[in-house]
């Protein structure tokens, strides 16, 4: 792999790393940006961090280099943001220019050019915390490993052989089974992993090595552009090249950040920002009632996640942060409208405090749960507590946030955890909103077995560093700090605060697991169970829409539509399951046809429209005066069929008499009587429709040349 790897790797390192090439476009490309409106790009909504969402707004790493071209080319980009696969297709239609982070295969080469890449992504092997030392590939013998399906080293994967691989749709899964120990190994590309685990605070997985494989390759990212377009392709390729080692590293650096373990003492600083460190003590204000997050113990020293979190951030950024005491949340939020400290270490963006706080990038993500009494059945929806008291503290921002989103709750404000718990506990409120974190907390020292957590709700609390609006170079220094830490630093700091051991008695860390291993599997069965029946729920209701429509359907293509008698079609069939019947049983039937008499003059002297209701009031005539067993329907313009199943002849000339009679007496109002001929005739045993029909059909002429309103049996 060497072989082949290091002089690709050469090249892009020299093309971009060592001689940025300043960007010199010729005269056509020259033209080609002049009078190129807008390049149609597609770009993935989910590809964190290079091309994803934040809130409303898609952002990325790949954002940040397409601005970077657009400054230097002058090309303006229109994004296209969808699902890989429509994009990719998109691109192959030719409906897209471009399409980012698209990798270098040989069989895309017909229909792609690809530039140089931009990032290669390293493909990791992540194991679970107890898995033991891992030693390279031999260590997965007899494992199962999770990967995606689809992704292109499987097969190597297999050519080794000894691992059971178990394949996944989705990262997300994928990691999840890893996290409770469904698979005991997975592969995956490292920046994905690291926004899941980031996002999900796993903290049980751990980085084992990175995969390398003699035909794996890292996952490279590249622009691919249409092939006959070879201006448009020069151009982003100049452009790529021309990006400066410095400006790469100053995007990489935001959006993924340094991937490795923090050494300590090198985050970059520039000259402002170390003048800054170095004249001043910065002061923040915590929440002193805020653990596991943050709080102050006997002594009143900082202690909770946020402290080691800013134990850490001295160190990266060798500065000096001081703890400016307050007696409550609310206080440090005066504190730093007031200016008496510079930030607080931990909160959470609203845009109500984004008026006087500016905000780093959110570096604790935490779930929110709702604690109730243990008989409380689960709660899947926050809306499951719609007409209940709700608890939760008192100026939290999520007060705001959902009394704005849900305003059918009914919020009511506690000053603290343990009010809010309590009252849970005597009844006074139904639920508790807090993060699993300090409810958990919580429980293990009073509410063990009599509160339990019922549900999460879908919002998450996300955690940054606020700084006051006013100290914009802080801020700076403060993302950057935020940016470098590493996801083994996160995971120590959480694993340190999270499970709490007590002095005495139930080891509260096993019950902790135990809590979170329930919640997240109860949540998980609910979610499935919800979707499921959901799902069931709305299969049922397509089920029975489609039977509807068929019945409709089938009603449409059975009937007649002026008369609802049975159609044309219909009747041959009927006629046809008669026959069937009859020569398996000897049971005869018979048949008749009837032709309405000069039904021209109704036509002629009253209109086809009241020709047509003379039609329908035969029809009923003829409904109404059959037996529940005989068919019949109109076979054409004013002609009618009547099947009479297992019918001996004589019975049905009564019948078709009776009929005859009943249609001459009738009333049709405002016309003259109107009589009808028929023909009768009983099946043979050796007939089919048309000689059955045709029989019939000479009977009517019969009855019609022998005068009209008559029965004749043929
Ligand atoms: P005959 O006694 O010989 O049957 O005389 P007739 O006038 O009924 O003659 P015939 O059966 O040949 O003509 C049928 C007429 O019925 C012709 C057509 O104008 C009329 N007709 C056929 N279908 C419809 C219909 O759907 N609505 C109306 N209003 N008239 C129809
Ligand atoms: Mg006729
Ligand atoms: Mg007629």
């Amino acid at each position: 792999m060497k072989k082949i790897l290091l002089p690709l790797l050469f090249l892009f390192v020299f093309s971009v790393e060592s001689f940025a090439h300043p960007l010199v476009l010729t005269d056509k490309e020259q033209t080609f940006v002049q009078n190129t409106p807008k390049v149609k790009i597609g770009m993935m909504p989910d590809f964190t961090p290079f091309s994803y969402y934040i809130n409303d707004q898609v952002v990325g790493f790949e954002h940040d280099l397409l601005d970077l071209i657009s400054q230097k080319t002058g090309l303006k980009f229109e994004k296209h943001i969808d699902k890989w696969t429509n994009i990719y297709n998109a691109f192959k239609d030719k409906k897209l220019d471009v399409i980012s982070s698209i990798s270098y295969k040989k069989y895309r080469e017909p229909f792609t050019k690809f530039t140089s890449a931009y990032y290669d992504i390293p493909i990791m092997i992540f194991v679970k915390d107890n898995f033991g030392e891992y030693k390279g590939l031999k260590s997965l013998k007899g494992k199962k490993v999770g990967v995606l399906k689809d992704v292109f080293y499987i097969k190597e994967l297999e050519n080794i052989g000894g691992m059971n691989l178990v394949f996944y749709d989705t990262y997300e899964e994928l990691t999840k089974d890893l996290v409770f120990g469904k698979i005991d190994a997975l592969i995956q590309n490292l920046t994905n992993i690291n926004h899941l685990i980031k996002k999900h605070l796993y903290n049980n997985i751990v980085l084992a090595s990175e995969l390398t494989l003699p035909n794996t390759k890292k996952e490279d990212l590249r622009f691919g552009m249409q092939p006959e377009n070879r201006v448009l392709s020069s151009i982003l390729q100049k452009a790529l090249s021309s990006i400066s080692k410095k400006e790469m590293e100053a995007i990489s650096e935001k959006w993924i950040g340094s991937i490795k373990e923090y050494p300590g003492g090198h985050i970059k600083l520039n000259e402002a920002e170390k003048a800054y460190i170095n004249t001043n003590s910065i002061k923040y204000c915590i929440n002193p009632a805020g653990l596991p997050f943050e709080g102050l113990n006997e002594k009143g020293e900082h202690i909770g996640m946020s402290s080691d979190y800013y134990r850490l951030f001295e160190q990266m950024l060798s500065a000096k942060f001081e703890l400016v005491k307050t007696s409550s949340w609310n206080q440090s939020v005066e504190f730093i409208k007031q200016r008496q400290c510079d930030m607080l270490a931990l909160g959470m963006e609203t845009p109500e405090r984004k008026k006087y706080l500016n905000f780093t990038s959110h570096y604790l993500d935490v779930p929110l749960v709702v604690a109730t009494k243990v008989n409380v059945p689960f709660i899947n929806h926050i809306l499951d507590l719609e007409g209940e008291k709700i608890g939760l503290i008192r100026g939290d921002a999520f007060v705001k946030i959902l009394r704005q989103k849900y305003p059918s709750l009914t919020i009511i404000e506690v000053d603290d955890i343990t009010e809010g718990l309590d009252k849970v506990k005597s009844g006074q409120l139904f639920a508790y909103i807090d993060t699993l974190a300090s409810i958990g907390y919580e429980f293990q020292a009073n509410y063990f077995g009599e509160l339990k957590i019922a549900g999460k709700i879908s919002e998450n609390l996300k955690l940054s560093i606020a700084v006051r609006k006013d100290d914009e170079l802080l801020l700076k220094i403060l993302q950057k700090a935020v940016n470098n830490i590493s996801n083994e630093r996160h995971r120590k700091i959480l694993t340190k605060w999270i499970p709490i051991r007590y002095e005495q008695g139930i080891d509260y860390k096993i019950v902790w697991e135990v809590a979170i291993g329930v919640l997240v599997l109860l949540s998980l069965i609910m979610y499935w169970n919800r979707k499921i029946i959901k799902a069931n729920n709305l299969l049922k209701q397509a089920q029975k829409d489609i039977e509807e429509k068929n019945r409709e359907l089938n009603r449409l293509a059975l009937t007649d539509n002026l008369t609802s008698l049975f159609n044309r079609r219909k009747l041959e069939e009927l006629i046809q399951d008669e026959i069937n019947k009859s020569r398996q049983t000897n049971n005869g039937f018979c048949l008749s046809i009837l032709d309405i008499d000069h039904f021209k003059t109704v036509n002629d002297n009253y209109g086809h429209q009241r020709g047509d209701s003379v039609l329908i009031e035969i029809a009923n005539i003829l409904r109404d005066n059959l037996r529940a067993a005989d068919y019949v329907g109109r076979y054409g313009g004013e002609e009618f069929i009547i099947i009479f199943p297992e019918s001996n002849i004589d019975a049905v000339k009564a019948i078709t008499e009776d009929l005859r009679l009943k249609i001459a007496q009738y009333d049709f109002v405002g016309i003259e009587h109107k009589t009808a001929s028929f023909g009768l005739t009983s099946f043979d045993g050796g007939d089919t429709i048309e000689t059955l029909i045709k029989r019939a059909d000479n009977a009517l002429y019969e009855a019609k040349e022998s005068g009209r309103n008559k029965v004749v049996i043929n």
